[in-house]
């Protein structure tokens, strides 16, 4: 049977492109690794952070829109985005969160103490002290490598029907069940990073899309050939995933799980290098090759946005 090794990415809806990267790279440090649009609709943003070099299973990425609603978290979603940060850290991360006024808590679930938050737009967050997955080697602004964002430790799933996602991820995606804790079952992918999933077994009201809630789930596949194996699985399983398409960075199937959530499915090739050579990732605003010929259009109308160094890091 096919298994993913974990998260690729996770994409989520919010309303200001600047706050958001303020947030993401100037708290918490993690680096603006592709500048694009929708390409469903060029003139919104699609913003991408991840580790210094842009792995699968570090990143998160961003629709910005301003007149967008706010969504509502809750269930057909996932609920929660948890980073794994190194070994002796927590008190660092304590401590930089309250430095640029975030309020924390934390929480202990199957033996580990994380620290949740939110972001600007609500989106809800967590850390957790992790031994597995490389470090980042990223050091920058306040955050040195010895305390930077490895990348995801996992997620928790808010679904509708916690037992029809717990069969697809066990019996199509190839997590394994190690538990349950309270009202989280816990499952384990093989990978380092974005391997620990957690459902919540008491579903909450339904989530509303909208700004501050996540819109998708990505699942590793290696290349092209397994999303077409993946593909027939699904189909034999009842579910109805898209054609695979084309997003420059990754080939990607989707479909509905039963529970609501939607679920990705998205090759680690070629990878956000494959526009952009690694030391420039970012910085430029990127168009696949069909927009290419709106470029000047589009630039004029996306707001200006920038990279920058917070007052509290000064
Ligand atoms: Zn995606």
């Amino acid at each position: 049977m096919q298994k993913t090794s974990g998260i690729h990415h996770i994409t989520a809806m919010v309303n200001d492109a600047q706050r958001n990267i303020d947030f993401y790279t100037g708290v918490l440090e993690l680096r603006l690794i592709k500048k694009t649009i929708n390409f469903d609709r060029p003139e919104v943003y699609h913003l991408y952070f991840g580790n210094e070099t842009g792995d699968p299973g570090t990143v998160i990425t961003f629709f910005p829109w301003a007149k967008q609603l706010k969504g509502r978290i809750g269930t057909g979603q996932v609920g929660v985005t948890s980073y794994a940060i190194p070994i002796g850290s927590t008190p660092f991360w304590e401590n930089r969160l309250k430095k640029f006024n975030v309020e924390s808590i934390s929480s202990v679930r199957f033996g580990e103490k994380y620290i949740k938050f939110n972001d600007p737009d609500g989106l809800q967050l967590e850390l957790v002290e992790r031994d597995e997955g490389p470090i980042n080697h990223r050091s920058i602004g306040g955050v040195q490598a010895e305390n930077a964002i490895k990348g995801f430790s996992g997620a928790i799933l808010y679904s509708a029907q916690p037992h029809k996602t717990t069969d697809v991820l066990e019996n199509v995606m190839g997590l394994e069940c190690i538990g349950q804790e309270g009202n989280y079952l816990r499952f384990k992918a093989e990978g380092h990073l974005g391997n620990t999933i957690d459902i919540q077994l008491n579903p909450s009201v339904r989530g509303l899309m909208g700004a501050g809630t996540v819109h998708h789930i990505a699942w590793r596949a290696n290349e092209e050939e397994d999303l077409l194996r993946w593909r027939l699985l699904l189909q034999d399983k009842g579910y109805y995933p898209t054609e695979i398409r084309d997003r420059n960075y990754f080939k990607a199937v989707y479909f509905h799980e039963e529970g609501g959530i939607l679920f990705e499915i998205a090759t680690d090739l070629p990878g956000f290098s494959v526009d952009e050579p690694v030391a420039e990732l970012g910085k430029k605003l990127m168009l696949p090759s069909w927009l290419e010929s709106k470029r000047e259009e589009l630039e004029e109308t996306l707001p200006h946005v920038e990279v920058r160094v917070l007052e509290g890091d000064k």
